[in-house]
């Protein structure tokens, strides 16, 4: 497997470049900004782009997938419980302070348990709303590799203040689903380092008090709310 990761766009968001070594058929993850960058990787692969993949809609994460699409001509996907949120990217961009990208066009959702393939390698999408109601995990389970999004970072956890978000269904999310992946998965989060659900189980304060109580409200949690008060 070819995976490159570029920090894009001033939050920093982690796309990634996944491609086939041997097919050089290749999906992009999030390409939110600096599509430049993204397809200075694809020629000097010599890949081939099949499809744009979106974690969830919010700026940072999209802003840069119609760029791509029209470099590339790979079709853009999305769970469809974001597409509301996918018509706020005006909003979303005065936000953070950036140009408004325009409309993105979706051309299909991506729904829990579906599978995404290219070339050999497959992911399976995981329907984990909470950041946003339509976020999506991708797990390539033959790479144990999760591309999380803004559900699960090292440490720490998506933020839930912002239009659709749920702190009790991202705990449902994790609980149910990301933290039920082998101790040896490495994660991709949306922003920051890598970490593996087996560091998270023991280290993220958001998760090693819930076995017991499934939404921990105790100084951990207040603690790391603090610490992320950014767009993400
Ligand atoms: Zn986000």
């Amino acid at each position: 497997m070819i995976h490159k990761i570029l920090s894009v766009g001033p939050l920093q968001c982690n796309c990634s470049i996944i491609g086939d070594e041997s097919t050089h058929e290749a999906m992009v993850i999030d390409p939110g900004d600096d599509i430049e960058d993204v397809l200075a990787i694809i020629r000097q692969y010599n890949l081939q782009v099949k499809q744009i993949v979106i974690t969830h809609a919010h700026i940072d994460h999209v802003g840069g997938a119609m760029k791509l699409r029209a470099a590339t001509g790979a079709p853009i996907l999305l769970n469809q419980n974001d597409y509301a949120l996918l018509k706020m990217l005006d909003v979303q961009a005065s936000w953070i302070g950036v140009a408004p990208p325009g409309d993105v066009a979706i051309e299909a959702s991506i729904g829990d348990g579906e599978s995404l393939e290219t070339g050999s390698l497959k992911a399976n999408v995981m329907h984990t709303p909470g950041h946003t109601e339509g976020s999506v995990c991708l797990y390539f389970p033959a790479e144990k590799l999760l591309i999380a999004g803004d559900t699960l970072f090292a440490r720490s956890i998506g933020r839930t203040d912002l239009p659709g978000g749920s702190f009790e269904k991202i705990m449902r999310s994790l609980r149910d689903r990301v933290m039920t992946l082998p101790d040896n998965t490495v994660v991709i989060p949306g922003h920051g380092p890598r970490t593996t659900i087996g560091e998270e189980r023991e280290e993220n304060p958001f998760l090693v008090s819930s076995s017991e109580n499934v939404f921990p409200m105790g100084e951990p949690r207040r603690a790391c709310l603090e610490r992320n008060r950014r767009v993400e």
